[in-house]
């Protein structure tokens, strides 16, 4: 409850005035193409493996998995105690990612990322295909906030749906068939006067009437992404993408139970740091990621766009833009040298860029040359963010936050690892350490040798 209070404090300390996005375009921004997303684009995708065969980013870095296994490395040059350790974590970050492998991956229309009803809902005819019976903006925003957070979700906006972040053209599978997988192509994204959303052979189409979209956030844990690099930090990631997918399934049948229409999207259809910033979630970073007063950056995504009507919450800002000015720490700690530590701009770096946002363009071919060669997703970044201390921020009190000038204080940034905040740790302490659902509020990280061995016992 007193985290709760601290954080609807902050957001309404800090809420910017109606209608004012915090993201700033210019006249030569368009609205970004998905298949120009490093992950895709033929011109960043072929990377060479630890044996310098050149091959698909994603099976080059299959094989640095493999290989820091059987050389006993949990990451390069961070030891295992044995191979059979550096297989469980691995073993561990790859069963994470299952129902995210499983469910579709988060590309329209695919698998459970439905822009339909669900087969399902048939089974339940006295809601289904029918029209909405409750209309009260108030009555369904305080639901949709209600059942996200029973799906999982750890922070939960709403925003207008600003039509300039959804993706030009999606990058996605011709069909949803297991042996398709590798048929991937890119697909128009259009808004148009339909009932519902749709797809064709040609174009994905969004109603004119998806006015809304509901942004939730969900809690990675954050002594598993101090693992810096290793196959533990990796899981971390993964296991938000699995619930995230459980989520979205839940609460888009929700909404279309209640006679409206729902589109999920996990990490696809449009950029989601861009609608969680409108939504009030959090700023935008220097290392492209957003910052919430909570969570810091220790957090992913998903937007659900919908035509129910909600009411939008107001963006906030407490300070990030002004301390990532002057902190620059993910962009001393990247390994590849990735992030910009120059200042915002609107001129894209190259392709992987949106041209005419004003943000920092950071190297993102850089970060995933990184990422094969370290076998795994990385973020460094995120972990030696000084926000990553998250709920520590509210502990110290809100005063923390409203005195902004300490964020610019150079002498404050050195105390941030002097004070354990950018601390690292090893997998095998975290596997001993205190575990809660979901593996949230870990933040005491204490007597982990005792927890564990109590954990044994008592199974
Ligand atoms: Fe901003 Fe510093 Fe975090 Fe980088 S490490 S995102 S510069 S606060
Ligand atoms: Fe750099 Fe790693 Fe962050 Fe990529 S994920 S930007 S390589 S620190």
């Amino acid at each position: 409850h007193a985290k709760e209070k601290a954080s609807q404090e902050i957001r309404h300390q800090f809420a910017m005035p109606d209608g004012v996005s915090p993201i700033k375009i210019n006249e030569k921004y368009e609205r970004f193409n998905e298949g120009h997303v490093a992950f895709y684009h033929p011109s960043s995708v072929m990377i060479p493996n630890f044996k310098g065969e050149t091959k698909f980013w994603v099976f080059s870095m299959m094989d640095q998995k493999q290989n820091l296994i059987n050389t006993a490395q949990h990451a390069p040059g961070v030891k295992a105690p044995s191979v059979a350790e550096a297989r469980s974590a691995r073993a561990w970050e790859s069963a994470a990612w299952t129902l995210n492998e499983m469910l579709g991956y988060g590309k329209p229309n695919r698998k459970m990322h439905l822009w339909d009803n669900f087969k399902a809902a048939k089974d339940w005819p006295h809601i289904y295909n029918k029209a909405p019976d409750e209309k009260d903006p108030a009555i369904l925003t305080n639901q949709i906030k209600y059942v996200t957070r029973l799906a999982g979700a750890d922070l939960v906006g709403i925003a207008r749906l600003n039509r300039n972040w959804i993706f030009k053209e999606a990058f996605t599978t011709v069909s949803d068939k297991p042996e398709d997988d590798n048929n991937f192509i890119t697909k128009p994204i259009n808004f148009k006067d339909i009932e519902k959303p749709t797809e064709t052979e040609d174009e994905y189409i969004i109603p004119n009437s998806f006015a809304n979209v509901i942004v939730s956030a969900f809690a990675m844990n954050r002594d598993m992404m101090q693992c810096l690099a290793t196959s533990m930090a990796h899981a971390a990631a993964a296991l938000c993408y699995s619930r995230m997918v459980a989520h979205d399934m839940w609460i888009c049948q929700f909404i279309r139970n209640q006679g409206y229409y729902a589109i999920p999207s996990c990490n696809g259809v449009g950029q989601s740091v861009a609608f969680a910033v409108e939504a009030g979630l959090g700023q935008a970073s220097r290392m492209g990621t957003i910052i919430t007063p909570e969570y810091g950056p220790m957090v992913r995504l998903s937007k659900i766009f919908t035509n129910m009507p909600l009411i939008p919450d107001k963006p906030i800002d407490f300070g990030v833009t002004e301390f990532c000015e002057t902190c620059k720490k993910c962009a001393r700690d990247c390994p590849s040298k990735a992030i910009s530590e120059g200042p915002q701009s609107y001129e894209a770096r190259d392709i992987h860029n949106a041209n005419g946002r004003y943000q920092w363009h950071n190297d993102h071919k850089k970060c995933l040359q990184y990422w094969v060669e370290s076998g795994g997703d990385c973020g460094i970044c995120v972990a030696v963010c000084p926000f990553t201390k998250g709920n520590i921020w509210i502990h110290d009190g809100v005063e923390w936050l409203i005195d902004k000038t300490r964020f610019l204080d150079p002498v404050m940034l050195g105390m941030d690892d002097a004070l354990g905040y950018g601390k690292t740790r090893n997998v095998e302490e975290v596997w001993k350490g205190k575990i809660n659902t979901y593996g949230l509020d870990t933040s005491h990280f204490k007597d982990t040798e005792t927890t564990g061995k109590d954990r044994v016992k008592k199974s």
